[in-house]
């Protein structure tokens, strides 16, 4: 059956290629091959992340193999300048801790999806993930400040000719076709003084044969003549760039850092998260204290690696989702943190999970956590098998006659250990048990626990622990 459905797929290529010959056949073939690779696509969808699925942290799983992670974030506020910071002061510290408040609740109070789909997976209360505010530092810098600004282009060979002035219609005609010339629809400069040096602002933009002719609200100031250049102001958008990451972390990457800018062009808060490292939340006093609360747990799902939800990431969430900060409804308008919506209050099951599955899959990201200087205990009272990757406690202790399977990592904290009870059993099946920063203290029989020179693995334990297949201990 099988080498006769080759034989056929190697005859189909054949086909293929004959037909290939004619254009028209050419967009037959590509009709049919897309709707093969869509009906395979919807087929394979659901399977696609059936990876994520250990990692949905509903309400009855256990918090040992599903805890909650916590980021550390460090705050900084760049001032424009010391008498006009124009943005967060050392006064603000209320505002943070408010903003923070707000964004673990909707992290820990996730609302039912709005938009339901078909086999809708069932919604998660909490997400388990929070953030904490470790640090809060202040820097007066105006260009790490600004992040979207108008600069004039001094690049000579960019200005553009002026051929004609009539200053009655407050109009000037340009060489050459420049009507989608992005730059110039705000505002020109006059570089000839004789013609009054000064900021125009375009109104209008239209072509004209060859050339393009700009129609300015305040023209009428010109002089009547046809020499000299049109200079532009250009936009920098520095929203989403890594400058200030670079400049005033050293690209740290033990902190989600947040940092709070403004801009000198007058916008609503807006941001940019970009980076597990970091983003940028700028001109906050311009905009409401929860509104930018929603905007900043947006930019941080960015930042958790998640993505618009107006084509969906996961196969749990809407094909479509109507952007355009709207308010929610139950047809088109998600109310999922990763729309743009003005509800923002929920996250889909598999969007938490790749959360989960990403912060326990990676060294970088786990560096990231204050689960690494946990100083909980875990103590399994039952056989337990751990079939996912789990971000683990300070102290894990498998009680008498019980057991532990690890079938995936199982992430030791900072002098982390694990204690063996008598008859108690660590079966690392396939699995890797480890600790991200090499420092802790092993695997312990409870005899030997106040032995600190006892070599790991030594005679004490070795029939507790069990390695099958690839398992691997790493101390
Ligand atoms: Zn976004």
């Amino acid at each position: 059956m099988i080498s006769s459905l080759l034989n056929t797929i190697k005859f189909k290529k054949k086909v293929l290629l004959i037909q290939l010959r004619t254009k028209k056949k050419l967009i037959q073939v590509f009709k049919i091959f897309s709707l093969i690779v869509l009906f395979h696509d919807s087929n394979s969808l659901i399977g696609q992340y059936e990876y994520l699925h250990p990692y949905i942290p509903y309400d009855s799983c256990n918090f040992d193999s599903h805890p909650i992670i916590e980021i550390k974030l460090w705050i900084h506020i760049l001032q424009k300048d010391k008498k006009n910071p124009e943005n967060l002061t050392s006064d603000s510290l209320k505002f943070i801790n408010q903003q923070y408040k707000w964004i673990n609740n909707f992290y820990k109070n996730i609302k039912p999806p709005t938009l339901k789909i078909k086999n809708q997976l069932h919604y998660v209360k909490d997400s388990r993930i929070r953030f904490l505010v470790d640090t809060v530092t202040y820097h007066i810098n105006e260009n790490g400040w600004d992040r979207i600004k108008y600069i004039k282009e001094t690049n000579s060979q960019r200005w553009m000719k002026i051929l004609a002035i009539n200053p009655d219609s407050g109009i000037i005609e340009i060489e050459g076709v420049r009507d989608r010339f992005a730059l110039i629809q705000d505002s020109i400069l006059i570089e000839n003084s004789l013609l009054n040096n000064g900021v125009y602002k375009v109104a209008n933009l239209s072509r004209k044969k060859g050339n393009t002719i700009l129609t300015l609200i305040n023209g009428s100031a010109l002089k009547k003549d046809t020499s000299g250049y049109v200079s532009y102001y250009k936009k920098i958008d520095k929203n989403c760039h890594k400058d200030n990451w670079i400049n005033f972390t050293n690209e740290n990457k033990d902190f989600l850092h947040v940092f709070y800018t403004g801009s000198s062009v007058s916008v609503p808060a807006f941001g940019c998260g970009p980076s597990p490292f970091f983003l940028n939340i700028s001109s906050v006093l311009e905009n409401g204290a929860f509104a930018t609360a929603q905007l900043t747990a947006h930019e941080i799902g960015h930042c958790l690696g998640l993505r618009h939800t107006n084509t969906p990431q996961f196969s749990d969430l809407p094909l479509t989702d109507q952007f355009g900060w709207l308010k929610c409804n139950n047809s088109t308008v998600s109310n999922n943190i990763m729309g743009y919506n003005k509800c923002r209050n929920y996250l889909s099951p598999l969007q938490i999970a790749y959360i989960h599955y990403r912060y326990s899959s990676n060294n970088d990201l786990y560096n990231t956590l204050t689960n690494k200087e946990n100083k909980d205990i875990t103590i399994i009272t039952t056989p337990s098998v751990w079939e996912k990757n789990v971000i683990g406690k300070k102290r894990i202790l498998i009680k008498k006659n019980q057991s532990l399977t690890v079938k995936k990592h199982l992430i030791i904290p900072n002098n982390g250990i694990i204690i063996l009870e008598k008859n108690s059993q660590l079966i690392i099946d396939n699995g890797k048990v480890y600790a991200p920063n090499e420092n802790w203290k092993g695997i312990r029989t409870k005899r030997s626990i106040l032995n600190f020179f006892k070599k790991f693995f030594s005679s004490n334990n070795e029939d507790q622990i069990f390695l099958k297949d690839d398992g691997v201990v790493i101390y």
